[in-house]
């Protein structure tokens, strides 16, 4: 990041912390060459890690296309906008909070599912049969069958769970 102040390149960031609802992100950072210090405020989606595809190819994290996929597995079912943004806003920041600079493709559908899992179980199987593309019918079955013998999870507050975990 420039130097409004002497346009030297080399700034540090001396704080840094999540506002607007997670959306932005508030830099404090201080000029190594003039000593000047400023404050940025930076889209979120500006410091989502890199996604790195299955064939290895990277590309930028793309909300819209996350928000896409959950609707589509989510069509029709009694999930409220409010709980599928919520829902949405929990990946990005699990994914933030990694603090890596790319994390695999696979670990954003992980993370789908999770939260799928939790909102809705039909749009989890719709998710997952798509995204795990199971192998044989035998391994669908099978996940269908673990469903419907483990009640849903109740899911009154989703803000309650720890969002720390790690899978
Ligand atoms: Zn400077």
């Amino acid at each position: 990041m420039q130097c409004p102040f002497c346009g030297a390149q080399e700034t540090r960031v001396t704080d840094s912390r999540l506002v607007a609802e997670g959306d932005q992100v508030r830099r404090r950072r201080q000029c190594g060459h003039c000593g000047e210090r400023f404050t940025t405020y930076e889209t979120a989606e500006l410091i989502m890690p890199r996604v790195v595809k299955a064939d290895g190819s990277r590309e930028s994290f793309d909300a819209a296309k996350l928000r896409a996929g959950m609707l589509r597995s989510l069509e029709k079912r009694p999930v409220s906008s409010e709980r599928i943004e919520g829902a949405l806003e929990r990946i990005r920041q699990r994914l933030r909070a990694r603090g890596e600079r790319e994390i695999n493709a696979r670990l954003i559908g992980e993370e789908v599912m999770a939260q799928l899992q939790r909102l809705d179980q039909v749009a989890y199987i719709r998710f997952a049969s798509v995204y795990r593309r199971f192998q044989d019918l035998d391994e669908f079955r099978a996940e269908i069958d673990r469903l419907t013998r483990e009640p849903a999870t109740p899911s009154v507050d989703d803000s309650s769970e720890p969002d720390h975990e790690q899978h």
